[in-house]
Formats: C-alpha cells, sequence, structure tokens
C-alpha cells in the first residue's frame, strides 16, 4: 500500500515497524462541544484506513485520546481553558461537560459507522506518565521552569519545523490577534508541558506535581497516551491538517528528545472540510453538526458517503446542493443493489477476485476511496450473477461501512410490502383525510358486492351519497370524497 507521508511529503510504500501489528494514533476530540461534521471528516477517513490495513490482513491496535484538560482555544497555549470555557457556557461541572460530548462523540461516530478505537484514552487518567516525561525533559535539558510553568525548549533541536517550511514571522507569538505574548518564553514557538501558574485560577482539575499543584498542557498527553498503549514506536499518526502545526510539531519535538530516536513512521494528514465562506468552524456560520444532518432529513452515511467520494488530501466543499446531491447518488445505489437478487446461484471466486483487484487498486493509492466507491459501481456492471455482485459488495462494505447490504434489504422489504399493498383492497381518501367509519361502510359495500348482493351495495352506496359522500371504484379499491 502507498501512503502519503506528509513528514517526508512524499508517497511510500507502507511497510510496518512490528509486521504482526500496526500501531496507529488518532488524536481525538477535544470535549467541550458537539463535534462539526469538518472534524468528523477526519475520523471517517482515519476509519476508512483502519479498516482497509484490517482488510489487506494487518493486525490493528488503534488508540485515541478524549481531551478533557489543557486544551486552551488557541492551540499555541493561548485564550480561554476550552473545557472551562463549555462549563460556563452550560452551568455544569467540567467532568459533566467532558462526560455529555464524550458520548455525543461517540454517538456521531455510531450514526456514521465509525468504529470506536480499540483504546481510547481520556487525557485526565494519564497524568503520571507525563510527569514521567516532563521530568526526563527537564533532566536532560529540554524543558525549563519559568514562572512557575514548565516550557519546552525548542531551541535545544536541529529541526523544530517538520511538516512545513513556515515563515517563523508568520508564527511570532503576539501578533495574532487577541493573543497575549507569554513573557515566560524563551523562544516564541516553546509550548507550555505543565501549568502550575496561569491565569486560570479557576481550573477546577489540578494535580500534585513536582513543580506544583496545576495541570499539563494539550500536546504532552498525546505523546503520553500513544507510548503507555502503544510503545515508543508508532506506525501511522493521524490528524486532521489544522493539527500538524502547532500540535503535531510539538509532539514529535518531546516526543523525539524522551525517546531519543524517530518516533511517528508516517503521519497521515485529512484536508478541511471547506464551506463556501473558507474553512469550516464551530464559530463561523452555521453550526453543523449530524444532528442538524438529520434534522434537515439526510442520512448520515450519505454524508459518508459525499466523503468518500473524494481523496482525503484534498479540501472538500461542503454545501447543501452537493450533500443533496451525494444523498440523491447513495438512494440510488442503495436501490440498484436491493434489485439485485440474493440467493442467485453461486459466488463466482474469479469474478470475485478480478473486481476485488480493482477496488485494492484505488485504495492501495494513497487510500484513493473515490475509486473504491468506482470499483462499486463496476460490480453492478460487471456481466455476472447476483449473488457474486453481493458478495462483492459485501465485501467491499467492510472497508467503506456504507450500510450498503443493510440498507438493501431493507428496501427490498420494503418493496415486497409495497407489492403486497398493491395487491390488496385500498380505500383512497381524496381529500387527505381517512374516515374510520366511511371505511368501514365501503367495506361493507365491497363484502355486498363479493356476495353478490348488490341491492345492499346500492343501499349502502345511497345512503353514503345522503350523507354527503361520493364514493367510486378504483382498480382493486374506491375512493370517496365529500360532495
Ligand atoms: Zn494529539
Amino acid at each position: 500500500m502507498i501512503l502519503y507521508n506528509s513528514a517526508s511529503r512524499k508517497r511510500e510504500e507502507f511497510v510496518p515497524h512490528n509486521p504482526e501489528l500496526v500501531s496507529m494514533y488518532t488524536c481525538g476530540p477535544t470535549v467541550y462541544h458537539f463535534a462539526h461534521i469538518g472534524n468528523l471528516r477526519s475520523y471517517i477517513m482515519e476509519d476508512v484506513l483502519e479498516k482497509y490495513l484490517r482488510y489487506i490482513g494487518y493486525s490493528v491496535k488503534r488508540v485515541m485520546n478524549i481531551t478533557d484538560v489543557g486544551h486552551l482555544t488557541s492551540d499555541a497555549d493561548e485564550g480561554e481553558d476550552k473545557m472551562l470555557k463549555g462549563a460556563k457556557r452550560e452551568h455544569k461541572s467540567v467532568m459533566e461537560i467532558a462526560k455529555y460530548y464524550t458520548d455525543a462523540f461517540f454517538s456521531d461516530c455510531n450514526k456514521l459507522n465509525i468504529k470506536r478505537p480499540d483504546v481510547v484514552e481520556p487525557a485526565t487518567n494519564c497524568i503520571e506518565d507525563y510527569i514521567r516525561i516532563i521530568t526526563k525533559l527537564l533532566d536532560t535539558g529540554y524543558a525549563y521552569l519559568a514562572g512557575g510553568n514548565v516550557y519546552f525548549d525548542t531551541s535545544k533541536l536541529d529541526r523544530y519545523y517538520v511538516f512545513n517550511d513556515f515563515n517563523e514571522d508568520d508564527l511570532a507569538v503576539g501578533v495574532r490577534e487577541g493573543v497575549e505574548e507569554d513573557v515566560n518564553k524563551r523562544n516564541k514557538n516553546d509550548f507550555v508541558l505543565w501549568f502550575t501558574k496561569s491565569k486560570f485560577e479557576d481550573q477546577a482539575l489540578k494535580w500534585d506535581s513536582p513543580w506544583g499543584t496545576g495541570y499539563p498542557g494539550w500536546h504532552i498527553e498525546c505523546s503520553g497516551i500513544s507510548m503507555k498503549h502503544l510503545g515508543e514506536y508508532i506506525d501511522i499518526h493521524c490528524g486532521g491538517i489544522d493539527n500538524a502545526f502547532p500540535h503535531h510539531t510539538n509532539e514529535i519535538a518531546q516526543s523525539e528528545a524522551y525517546l531519543g530516536h524517530k518516533w511517528v513512521k508516517y503521519w497521515m494528514h485529512v484536508l478541511h472540510l471547506n464551506t463556501t465562506d473558507g474553512k469550516m468552524s464551530k464559530s463561523k456560520g452555521e453550526f453543523l453538526t449530524v444532528s442538524l444532518l438529520e434534522e434537515k432529513g439526510y442520512d448520515p452515511v450519505a454524508y459518508r458517503f459525499f466523503c468518500l467520494q473524494s481523496h482525503y488530501r484534498k479540501s472538500l466543499v461542503f454545501t447543501w446542493e452537493n450533500l443533496d446531491n451525494a444523498q440523491l447518488a447513495y438512494n440510488k445505489l442503495i436501490a440498484k443493489i436491493a434489485a439485485l437478487k440474493p440467493d442467485d446461484g453461486e459466488v463466482d471466486r474469479t469474478v470475485y477476485e478480478t473486481l476485488k483487484q480493482k477496488f485494492m487498486a484505488g485504495l492501495d493509492n494513497d487510500l484513493n476511496t473515490s475509486l473504491g466507491i468506482t470499483a462499486l459501481y463496476d460490480v453492478l456492471k460487471a456481466k455476472t450473477n447476483d449473488a457474486t455482485k453481493l458478495f462483492c459488495i459485501g465485501d467491499f462494505d467492510q472497508v467503506l461501512s456504507l450500510s450498503l447490504l443493510e440498507k438493501a434489504a431493507a428496501k427490498r422489504e420494503e418493496l415486497k410490502k409495497q407489492a403486497v399493498t398493491a395487491g390488496e383492497f385500498t380505500i383512497i381518501a381524496e381529500d387527505g383525510t381517512p374516515d374510520a367509519e366511511i371505511e368501514a361502510k365501503i367495506y361493507a359495500r365491497r363484502d355486498a358486492k363479493k356476495a353478490k348482493n348488490f341491492a345492499l351495495a346500492d343501499q349502502i352506496r345511497d345512503e353514503l351519497k345522503a350523507a354527503g359522500i361520493e364514493v367510486t371504484d378504483i382498480p382493486n379499491g374506491a375512493k370517496w370524497k365529500h360532495i
């Protein structure tokens, strides 16, 4: 499999550090609010990657953190504490907020068919891991104490900017709007490993540490949690592209300074979901959540389908019109699969192998899910029996997770019911409101006709007419209206 590695900026053959078990780490959500569908695009694509690795035979251990402490509104340690902000907004405790939005996140994932990672670890569970790492960084001179906080010293590294050739002036603290310069920092990109003294006196969660009571910075949690569960080497570290700097850059700085060797083999970054006026965010425009999609009548899986239609390294533009098109295409796809007849002969393994090669060629090519979807349409067009087609669709959907067979089976049932209903005597209320009493009389008239008691049938019709109801016979039924 070929994967684009954002660290080398090259497409590379995927060779795991340990072929027996691929280690995968995902930066999880900061649980102070709902995730917007732009955040969820990253989790969808990472889910496809994990499932594809399993599909091609790897065992995978995937770990994700839940940020419930230490993340400030600016990723560079400035601004408000996000969790506190959420708690104040909703007049709840930080832990209540964390629980509520963690559950909401996984409920969204569920609706989007995103598998829960093997390990999900809240940041507040691993305080001793951070303390151990920070202690060594201080001992080895990579960190320093200033103004009561512990900082990572970025000047100690040969190379700090690993992902992009940033212009250092662009990143200077203090020039960004609303950001106060932290005078304790020796270098402008130094970052906090542990806060003891800060402007957040009302921070609810604090722990004892060798440097005083306080709490960890945001970046250290991913290093601590990943090392706890995956050891010293990670094969694939993923996240949204907005995490590349400073978050992932800082994760690498502190992890490699601590470990003394290269930490992550492949970095996978998913590009933004944009609206027509730029990058999607919680504060700008309509707050697009999975619940909102549902309220507007969309199937969340159709949003997944929308994401899979384009490559993860291209930014994707969200408009309601684009989602309408995706929903329509998804419905048509389900209808086509529903039209296939299950148990239609034996599965043709040769045909399956050929179609599977096409599917894999797409995903092996840096997870090109849109080619994977094309392979799905190729199955529908293939010259083979329905059983083989359904087998291929079920097989590919282990990776795509579009609920194709389940939805098609439900559609088939629905069509069957409609067919049965069509064969029964149907009564239509022409002005739209059914009326049990009138229907009972129409049934009685039908029964009278069946029994060839036409006098009674006419009598019932006349009675209805006298009551202001006109009945007209239609094939296999009757319609009525007020006159
Ligand atoms: Zn992270």
